[in-house]
């Protein structure tokens, strides 16, 4: 028997409603909030991830799946969708119409990591992001759009952690005098964070391994060091998240492992996954838009783990089960023939009914409609054929309603509309 590869999952139907759920919830939040959908492709050119990823990320590193294609091109499945929204913005000179763009997209993401529990290969992530604007209040924004579709989901166990990465201007001091403590903590680093320390030590304040967060509890903080602007804009975004009661604590270690972020940066953690706490991270990626070779255009965005998230969302699975409205226990040739047209008119009239046409007994076809949890059962059998007339059982109340099959789609209609 062939299964499926490593660290990829199957989202079974008895899954996919809270699935759908979600992603219903975040286009209609998104949408309010003037966000249009963007389909970028899964397979993009290696070049694009490694420019706006940045090599040293572990990222580029060693998670992603490259291949040569038929003709020697590399190619790359996307590990993230920023770079991709990015290139779309810049190829398709949407900034020349209007440099404003808010656009959200929702898919897999392919990353080559060691599967657990919270972490697969195949993932998937709800992306937003902003284009065209510099301003503090956009971040608040956008953070509060997040948390707000955490609550819509009822998601009780989650944290918001801010940062402020600096600016092209003042991250380098920062990145001084992180680099000069790492020097003296070299012997506590993992191998990892060694390469990290000299050409990205930025990201040794998120390595997980319990040493090397030891090594750097006492790091300094980057708030410390950032110019006038970088800081008044970290206040703002703060004073106007405090207005709108979204509650958030500053986290000096939150750096994002990707090399395009300046300014605020954010992450959504929960307690109820372990070691895989992140369940949305994002931030402002002002140099991006012109590193990849569009115009000098800030950005900013975020990205939800959507697996992570389904495995907090609190909401009763029950509740968004779709069972049949009407089961019809058809009995006999005619009663098929007659279920069969009867049931897809109440299907095009939006009541879901289900048909056994398999000529079972009406004991066998009660115990299906107990089965597929039914609302109602109409049961089609020779007297009923004979009278003209079918019989509906409310199978909560067992009540029995008798309908006359003259003009029964409607009258079932405004009977099951009520
Ligand atoms: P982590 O620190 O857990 O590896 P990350 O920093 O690599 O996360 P991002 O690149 O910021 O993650 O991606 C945004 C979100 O996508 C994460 O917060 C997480 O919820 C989700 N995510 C990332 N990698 C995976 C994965 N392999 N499987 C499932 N979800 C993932
Ligand atoms: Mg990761």
């Amino acid at each position: 028997m062939i299964q499926l590869i490593r660290g990829f999952k199957d989202i079974l139907p008895e899954e996919s409603a809270l699935w759908q759920h979600i992603e219903n919830t975040a286009r209609a939040l998104f949408e309010d909030f003037g966000f249009r959908e963007i389909r970028p492709p899964v397979l993009e050119k290696t070049e694009l991830f490694k420019r706006s990823i940045g090599e040293d990320t572990d990222i580029v590193e060693k998670e992603m799946y490259t291949f040569p294609d038929r003709k020697g091109d590399l190619l790359t499945l996307r590990p993230e969708a920023t770079a991709s929204v990015v290139r779309s913005y810049i190829q398709h000179k949407m900034y020349a119409a209007d440099p404003i763009r808010k656009m959200y997209t929702i898919g897999p993401m392919f990353r080559r990591e060691r599967p657990q529990k919270g972490r697969y290969r195949q993932f998937y992530q709800i992306n937003a992001e902003v284009f065209g604007e510099a301003s503090p209040y956009i971040d608040a924004q956008l953070i509060f759009m997040l948390v707000s579709l955490f609550e819509k989901l009822s998601v009780t166990d989650s944290n918001v952690h801010i940062n402020s990465l600096g600016c092209p201007e003042c991250r380098p001091d920062f990145r001084k005098a992180l680099s000069e403590l790492l020097e003296s903590r070299k012997k506590q680093l993992c191998e990892d964070c060694i390469r990290r320390s000299e050409r990205n030590p930025l990201r040794v304040l998120d390595c997980k391994v319990p040493s090397c967060r030891e090594a750097v509890s006492d790091a300094p903080s980057i708030i410390d060091y950032l110019c006038p602007a970088c800081a008044a804009h970290f206040d703002t975004v703060q004073e106007m998240l405090v207005k709108q009661n979204v509650r958030f604590e500053v986290d000096k270690r939150l750096v994002r492992g990707l090399d395009y972020y300046t300014r605020t940066t954010f992450e959504i953690q929960t307690g109820a996954l372990g070691a895989q706490s992140a369940v949305a991270g994002g931030g402002r990626y002002d140099g991006l838009v012109e590193a990849l070779g569009g115009p000098s255009q800030p950005a900013i965005g975020f990205a939800i783990g959507l697996d992570r998230l389904v495995e907090i969302v609190t909401l009763n699975q029950e509740s968004l089960a779709k069972h049949p409205m009407v089961f019809i226990a058809a009995l006999g040739d005619e009663g098929i023939r007659n279920a069969w047209l009867w049931s897809n008119d109440l299907c095009m009239a939006g009541i879901r009914t289900e048909v056994d046409f398999s000529g079972r007994s009406l004991k066998s076809l009660m115990k299906r409609a107990d089965k597929v949890n039914a609302s109602y059962v109409m049961i089609v059998g020779e007297s009923e054929l004979k009278e003209g007339s079918v019989v509906l059982r409310d199978m909560k109340t067992k009540e029995q309603h008798t309908f006359s099959m003259d003009n029964l789609v409607e009258n079932l209609k405004t009977f099951l509309y009520q």
